[in-house]
């Protein structure tokens, strides 16, 4: 196996906006991660949880885990547009919930002192879209 790819991490938690990992098929060896603001929405969350956890996705990524490759948010999966307009079904919002918990698994290796309290309140809002169907 042989891949180069460059992440670009671009952190300003005082700039407004959301937490996340871009890959783009123009360029898929490139990965930007921004964490913003939102970073601290919820109170136990640190910069740093929000970038081991972004790093997880940019893992996941990277080697096409079956977690990511399953995910309807990714840009070559074909429920993309599907999700996008009508938000996730029970069926997506468990996969969308496999690939979030597969970061905080890899962010759990990378800060093994994190607050876990700052895994749960994330997932629990994914968790509630298995049930509901994403119905909010
Ligand atoms: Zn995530």
């Amino acid at each position: 196996m042989r891949k180069k790819v460059t992440i670009e991490v671009d952190i300003d938690t005082e700039k407004p906006g959301t937490t996340g990992m871009q890959g783009n098929l123009a360029t898929p060896n490139l990965i930007k991660i921004e964490v913003r603001k939102d970073a601290g929405s919820f109170p136990h969350d640190t910069p740093e949880g929000s970038l081991a956890h972004e790093l997880g996705h940019a893992i996941a990524t990277i080697f096409n885990l079956p977690e990511f490759r399953d995910d309807p948010r990714t840009s070559t999966n074909r429920d993309t547009l599907r999700y996008r307009m009508y938000g996730p079904d029970s069926d997506m919002a468990q996969r969308v919930y496999n690939h979030e918990k597969l970061a905080w698994d890899f962010a759990r290796v990378m800060l093994p002192g994190m607050d876990q309290r700052e895994v749960e309140d994330s997932l629990r809002d994914y968790r509630r879209d298995i049930k509901t169907g994403g119905d909010r």
